[in-house]
């Protein structure tokens, strides 16, 4: 396989401050043509790791929440001195356009540390009167975490646990998808360029079923945040909950985009386009099911096909997930589809498939309920209200979803069953609210206080009054 750019990145763990390379790598290939652009070190054990966190527990955690979070804007300024660097590793490794790199990636992950310190200069010591007494919560850190992410959104999801994590005084241990290590690599390289005290974060490289395995099962790892998909989910619940650890699971979606009979469509069609294709259709919160009311269904559905011709997506992420969703794409025409758009892949090197619309086939086919994660969406007719919820409502899935409608959309989405859903907009985060989904989708929440109670034990200290 030919170098991108004659050049090769040697990506290393980062444990204790240290750059360590091991004698076993594997290749990072670029999912834009194939070509290898890392070697990426495949780590067995973290032993190490999690002894340089353990090392620098004691110093970090007794900085004072003010210190820690001057850190974190330390962190955010270093990175966003680096942004374009941030956003052309990431468009290399995922394959996702610059823009989409800049705008969504790079910025959030420096985003997400500024948050993070501007939300811990906010926090309140929680106090509850009684009669004669008063309780005050002690937010304490938990000791060493460990933060597992996928390769869809790569720095922008492993950032938004680090920093809360290191805010609340915890030491990391942070693993992200062997797919996609270049940016974490890059964030290691900066927190040591600005002298973050070494092992306050550790970054380890490797395989899932290996080194993230290794780290769900140390026992000297307090707590997991994971995002990945629903059956690595279980796996990883099921290893961490005998050891009492604490456990956040992001998981997967199958989210419903429903346009009701009063859309305003100049909205919804740029908006639904959006929500149906970005990051080639790659993030959990995409809505690949979209339902639309009968009675605006051909009006909708020619203009949503017109802007997609707009619309830039790259690659997905690599050749084998090309093939599963390709298999989506046999599968739905076995089960009766018609494609409307795209369906095949160009012609050129790398992971590329064309954005594909498919109509025709019944809401509860294994196509329109189980997760493709890529740039394929199923369009389901309705009549009534009642009669999307159900829709929406149909699969083992409970992430998010959106709402399109001029007046209806508050109702419509009390009774959708998921974490997230947004009316007549889509993606629109503001980082205080609760992140997460109900059924198959995840346990826990993340983002603002939900984050923090996540990332420290909430200790109640009980004072009788003289
Ligand atoms: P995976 O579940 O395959 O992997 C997620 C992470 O877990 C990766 O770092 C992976 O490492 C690691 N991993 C794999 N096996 C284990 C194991 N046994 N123990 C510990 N860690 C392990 O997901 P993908 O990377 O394929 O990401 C796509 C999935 O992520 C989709 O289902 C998507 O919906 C979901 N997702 C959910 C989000 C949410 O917030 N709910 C947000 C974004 C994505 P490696 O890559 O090296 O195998």
């Amino acid at each position: 396989m030919a170098l991108r750019g004659g050049y090769m990145i040697h990506v290393e763990n980062l444990i204790g401050g240290k750059f360590v390379t091991l004698d076993e790598s594997f290749d990072d290939i670029s999912p834009l043509d194939f070509s290898v652009i890392a070697q990426i070190p495949r780590t067995k054990n973290v032993d190490d790791a999690v002894r340089a966190a353990q090392e620098a527990f004691s110093l970090w955690s007794e900085l004072s929440l003010e210190q820690r979070c001057d850190w974190l804007d330390k962190i955010a300024d270093a990175l966003e001195e680096q942004i374009d660097e941030v956003a052309r590793l990431e468009s290399l490794d995922t394959g996702k356009p610059l823009s989409v790199a800049l705008n969504v990636d790079a910025n959030r992950s420096v985003n997400n540390f500024r948050f993070f310190a501007n939300f811990g200069r906010s926090l309140k010591t929680q106090e509850f009167q009684m009669a004669d007494a008063t309780n005050y919560v002690l937010r304490k850190p938990i000791g060493v975490v460990g933060l597992i992410s996928p390769w869809n959104l790569p720095l922008y999801l492993l950032s938004w646990k680090i920093a809360p994590a290191l805010l609340m005084g915890n030491c990391v241990i942070a693993k992200p998808s062997e797919i996609t290590p270049l940016t974490a690599h890059l964030l290691g390289k900066i927190c040591t360029q600005i002298g973050l005290p070494a092992g306050v974060l550790n970054i380890v490289n490797g395989y899932g079923p290996e080194v993230g395995q290794a780290i769900v099962e140390h026992p000297d790892i307090k707590a997991i945040s994971f995002t990945g998909g629903t059956e690595t989910g279980k796996i990883v619940a099921a290893t961490a909950a005998p050891l009492f650890k604490k456990l956040s699971l992001e998981l997967g979606g199958k989210n419903a985009t429903i346009i009701l009979d009063d859309a305003d469509l100049d909205i919804a069609v740029p908006g639904v386009v959006r929500a149906s294709f970005l990051n080639s259709g790659q993030i959990c919160l995409c809505g690949s099911r979209v339902l639309i009311h009968s009675s605006i269904y051909d009006d909708f559905m020619a203009r949503y096909l017109q802007e997609l011709q707009n619309f830039e997506i790259g690659p997905v992420i690599s050749r084998e997930h090309r093939e599963k969703v390709l298999s989506y794409i046999e599968l739905a025409k076995q089960e009766g589809g018609e494609i409307l758009a795209g369906g095949g892949i160009p012609d050129r090197a790398g992971a590329w498939i064309e954005p594909t619309v498919i109509s025709g086939l019944p809401h509860t086919s294994r196509t329109a309920t189980e997760q493709i994660f890529g740039p394929v969406v199923t369009i389901h007719k309705f009549d009534s209200d009642a009669e999307a919820i159900q829709m929406a409502n149909c699969t083992q899935y409970g992430l998010a979803g959106s709402v399109w409608s001029r007046s209806r959309g508050r109702g419509v989405a009390e009774k959708i069953e998921s974490g997230m859903v947004w009316v007549n907009t889509w993606l629109h985060r503001d980082l205080r609210v609760p992140f997460g989904g109900v059924k198959d989708s995840g346990v826990g929440r993340e983002g603002g206080m939900w984050s923090i109670g996540f990332f420290s034990e909430a200790v109640n200290i009980c004072v009788m009054e003289d």
